[in-house]
């Protein structure tokens, strides 16, 4: 699998006019050998040459962690030796150097005071169109975590999760515990937002106490290890009430639910990603909502909770098959309430295949 995504990195690297490619912390450095940087004050970088020998510099003190594989070579530096030197030396010196976009600054300077001639690129160049469309075992993972928090949201709608009377903060802690519980390896965010925090899509769990009669918003997802080592990220919204819902907020949530599913079935290969914003958007403004949908519809999902395609409007690049994304309308009444529905989909050729299958009704509990 690895050698397979390293030969597709260098076909990238070719069409681009990449002559080497360093990936430093972040999601693409898995994606490409199966091992995480330590995001930590020592310099981990993947040298990655279009032809040539490819070599990952590593702190000598972490190297054990690092599986030998055919693919690469290991370069460990001791604590006293500068390993951006080493870097730069396996560097030809000229050409375009493609770094991955999370590395931090300290790095990218370093590597431009040793060689001033370097002329850099944004990894993402390189890494986007592979990471953006999802093999099927990629598609597989990301069904299995969509299943675990799915799991979780059911419980969350039959009551079987107390809610009443908890603070934000602890259901928040106890779907984190579950997303850990249900095989996930960390957990990326649980949002609760209740009542009128409802309003604030990013709001943080706090200490305000759940009530009876209110609209409770859940945002939760981990990440889940592939059996190589490499995590795939869930990522769910739903909403319950605690108690009958007011008509008004009825109203809202069937606007929302029927744009949700709108935006869903949009999301067909060939499809411009912002025809499926569109697709979503034109009903809840239809409705007299629009003002209160500040988000775009959706983002890629895959190794990284936030990755490309983009569901937004200007973004007219057509979706592809494998492209596996969120669909996560909301409407956000400032003071009052708010309501988000999210799904994760996956361009299929056979159609929009939405991974996460728990009801999208408004709970009440
Ligand atoms: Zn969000
Ligand atoms: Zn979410
Ligand atoms: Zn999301």
């Amino acid at each position: 699998m690895f050698a397979d995504r390293i030969v597709r990195a260098r076909r990238e690297m070719t069409e681009r006019n990449v002559d080497t490619l360093l990936l430093s912390v972040g999601a693409d450095l898995p994606y490409l050998t199966g091992y995480s940087a330590m995001p930590l004050e020592r310099l981990t970088m993947l040298v990655l040459p279009r032809d040539g020998e490819a070599r990952l510099v590593v702190p000598a003190l972490e190297a054990p962690l690092v599986a030998a594989r055919d693919e690469f070579s290991i370069v460990p530096w001791g604590e006293t030796e500068d390993p951006l030197d080493l870097v730069v030396s396996m560097i030809d010196g000229r050409g375009r150097t493609a770094i991955g976009d999370t590395t931090w600054s300290r790095f990218v300077v370093g590597l431009l005071d040793r060689a001033p001639d370097l002329t850099l690129a944004n990894a993402s160049e390189v890494m986007t169109p592979l990471r953006a469309v999802k093999s099927a075992d990629e598609v597989a993972c990301l069904r299995s975590a969509a299943a675990a928090v799915d799991r979780i949201a059911a419980r969350l709608r039959s009551g079987e999760i107390a809610i009443v009377g908890q603070t934000e903060a602890q259901l928040s802690a106890e779907l984190g515990r579950q997303i850990v519980e249900e095989g996930h390896q960390k957990v990326n965010f649980a949002i609760v937002a209740a009542g009128a925090n409802a309003a604030s899509p990013h709001h943080h769990a706090g200490d305000r106490v759940i009530q009876a009669g209110e609209v409770v918003l859940c945002d939760f997802g981990g990440t889940m290890l592939d059996e190589a080592g490499v995590g795939y990220c869930s990522d769910l919204t739903r909403c319950v009430y605690t108690g009958e819902p007011p008509a008004e907020f009825v109203e809202l949530y069937d606007v929302l639910f029927e744009a949700q599913a709108a935006s869903v079935a949009a999301a067909t290969v060939g499809t411009p990603a912002e025809l499926v914003d569109r697709a979503g958007r034109s009903i809840i403004e239809a409705a007299g909502y629009g003002e209160y949908f500040i988000h775009r519809t959706g983002h890629g999902i895959g190794v990284e909770a936030h990755e490309e395609p983009y569901i937004v409007d200007g973004n007219d690049e057509p979706l592809e098959a494998g492209n596996a994304f969120s669909v996560e309308p909301g409407i956000y009444i400032p003071g009052k309430w708010g309501a988000r529905i999210e799904d994760i989909v996956v361009a299929d050729d056979s159609g929009p295949d939405p991974l996460n299958r728990v009801d999208h009704s408004l709970a009440v509990i």
